[in-house]
This record gives C-alpha cells, structure tokens and sequence, in this order.
C-alpha cells in the first residue's frame, strides 16, 4: 500500500509512520520541519520511506508530490499543534491547518487518492462540565484559535466527502502523550522541569481534565482506520482514564521522586477548556480498537523516556527555552 503521511517528522505522525513500515506499506512523509518537525524520530526506520520537504501552504509543491508519489491512502497529521501558540499567532494555525488542509485535499482530489485519514482532535467539540461525553455525533463547539483551525479542516474533509465524493475518514483522538513529544506540552514540561527541580507551571487550580492516550496505541488506531474504516466516517481515538492535570503532575513527581512544592499554579490559559471526554464504542465495536496502555504504565515508561533521551532535549533546548519564557514568563 502506498500512503503519504503529512507532518510525519512530527509526534504522532513519526509514531504512525514507525508502525506502517514495520507493516511493510511503502511510506512517505510530507512535513514542513517547523520547529515541532525533526527526522530523529525516525531514525530508527531511517532509509525505509520516501521524504519530500514541504509546507502544506506551498500549493504547488504540495500538487508536485501527490503528482510524484501517487499515493493511494493520504494520512494527514500535519498541522501547527499548541494551544498556547495559537493565542500568540492565530494566523500561522489558520494558514496551516485550514489553507494547508485545503491544498491537500485539492491534490488528493486531483490525484484520485483512495482514502484521505484526516486527523482532527477531541477539541472540535468544545469543553464539557463534570458530566457527559461526546460522541462522534456531537455538535462542534470549538474555543480556541488552534481547535477553531482544526474544526475548520475537519469540516473541509466532510465537505469533500459530501460535495466531491473524495474518500475522506475523520478521526478525532483524544490528548496524546509518550516519547518524543515536544517538550511544550503538558507531560514533557512537567518531567523536564522537575529534572532541573525548576518550578512546575500548572495552569488555574490543574483541575482540568482530559483523557489521556499513548501515542502508541493512538498510532495503532490510526493504522486500523486505513485499513478497516469507512469512507465518510468519524471515529473518537480516547485514552482509557480521565485524569486531573494536578494528578498528572503529582504522578509524574512520585515517580521522579521529586516533591509536590515543585508545583507553581500559574494564571490560566485564555479560554481554557474545562474537560475532554469522548464515547469512543464505536471505533471498538466496528474496528476492535481498545487502548492497550494504562495511564501508570504509559506515564513510567515516558518518564523513563526523557530521562534516557536527554541529549535530544539539549538539541532543542534553545527553542524551548525562549517559548517557556514567553508562556509561562518563568
Ligand atoms: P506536532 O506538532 O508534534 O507535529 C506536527 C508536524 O507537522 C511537525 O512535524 C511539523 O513540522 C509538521 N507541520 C506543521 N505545519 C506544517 C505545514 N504547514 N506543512 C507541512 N508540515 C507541517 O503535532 P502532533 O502532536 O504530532 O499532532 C499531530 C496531529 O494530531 C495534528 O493534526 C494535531 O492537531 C492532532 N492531534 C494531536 C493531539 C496531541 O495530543 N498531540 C491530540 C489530538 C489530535
């Protein structure tokens, strides 16, 4: 199976792209390489797919490599992915991930792609109370730049389903964590401040839930809906247990033998959404997709990650450095 994987230097993306060699597909990433891009996370799959150095927002470049590579499945993870960097540049997300969807799918269009995986988040559906969950039914209610933007290509993939017959599948995961993430987001930022003994920052009271997934086994979701789903579909990719991020944090000191006075609340996140929860029945009833990982398993081994992967955290120091500063002014 020939399948182009958009933003596959990425997190998520490298995790997909390192299962579908093992299957044997013939692979090729398009990425951008924007700072959260870096090929080291294939390393170890290095020399076994085809890669093309472009920005989705590139119209023509982006017709080029559909033009050349003729793939028959297009898994699109690609797309600026923080929150944070949404609110200091709302125009970099729209640019990416609407416009950048758009030439994608216009291509995949162009060149009778079989099956367009379009990856949404969670986020599309807004925030919830204590109470209920969502289902792929649910209305979107997004609240902030980076999940408006998201919303935005995942409404495009159904147009394109609807209007041009374009083979499209959505799937909305919930929030990954594991190896190789870039350290801006919540789970990487606790452990390597907590290395360093640096202050925590932890938004508002931590009170904010969200269910947790190891990005392996939302890779492994993924590979399941190329081959197994349905065109037009929506399917939920959720982690197995709701957590607090205070608990998140207190977990991750434990292990670390670290102590709680590590911990800084800190004025919260604009708009930060309350809870994400999602039913996901349907993509283990129609595609026998369940996380394997647990939340104490997949915590430790990422933990044991970072600690053992320092000298990728030194590479990008930099970078992190100057965006810690300018979010959590710490
Ligand atoms: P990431 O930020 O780690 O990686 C994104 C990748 O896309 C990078 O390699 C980057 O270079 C590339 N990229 C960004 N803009 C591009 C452009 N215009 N053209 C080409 N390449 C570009 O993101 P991630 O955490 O791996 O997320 C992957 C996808 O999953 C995203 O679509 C994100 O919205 C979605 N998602 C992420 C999570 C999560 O918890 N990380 C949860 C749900 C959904």
């Amino acid at each position: 199976m020939k399948v182009l994987v958009t933003g596959g230097a990425g997190f998520i993306g490298s995790a997909f792209v390192r299962q579908a060699v093992k299957e044997g597909w013939d692979v090729a990433v398009l990425d951008a390489l924007t700072y959260a891009g870096d090929l080291e996370r294939l390393k170890e799959v290095d020399g076994k797919y085809k890669f093309y150095h472009v920005d989705l927002v590139e119209r023509k470049a982006v017709f080029d490599v559909l033009e050349d590579f003729r793939p028959e499945v297009v898994v699109h993870f690609a797309a600026e992915s923080h929150v944070d960097r949404s609110i200091l540049d709302p125009l970099r997300f729209i640019r990416s991930n609407v416009e950048g969807t758009l030439n994608l799918l216009d291509a995949s269009k162009e060149f009778k792609v079989e099956r367009f995986i379009n990856i949404s988040t969670d986020e599309v559906y807004g925030e919830l109370g204590e109470e209920g969950y969502f289902t792929e039914e649910s209305p979107l209610n997004p609240n902030s730049p980076y999940s408006v933007s998201k919303a935005g290509a995942d409404m495009l993939g159904r147009a394109y389903y609807r209007t041009y017959k374009l083979p499209v599948i959505t799937v909305r995961p919930s929030n990954n964590y594991g190896p190789w993430q870039y350290p801006e987001k919540l789970i990487p930022v606790i452990i390597l401040k907590a290395l360093r003994d640096e202050p925590i920052p932890v938004y508002g009271n931590g009170m904010n839930v969200r269910q947790w997934l190891y990005v392996e086994d939302c890779a492994e979701a993924v590979l399941k809906i190329v081959k197994d789903g349905k065109e037009g579909e929506i399917y939920n990719v959720a982690g197995p247990e709701e957590k607090r991020n205070i608990e998140v944090v207190k977990t991750i000191l434990r292990l670390m033998n670290k102590p709680e006075s590590l911990i800084k609340f800190v004025k919260d996140r604009p708009g930060h959404d309350y809870r994400y929860a999602m039913k996901v029945e349907k993509i283990k009833r129609e595609l026998s997709w369940e996380p394997k990982v647990g939340f104490e398993e997949g915590i430790s081994k990422t933990v044991e990650w970072y600690l053992s992967h320092l000298d990728w955290v030194k590479k990008i120091e930099g970078e992190l450095r100057k965006f810690w500063q300018l979010v959590y002014q710490s």
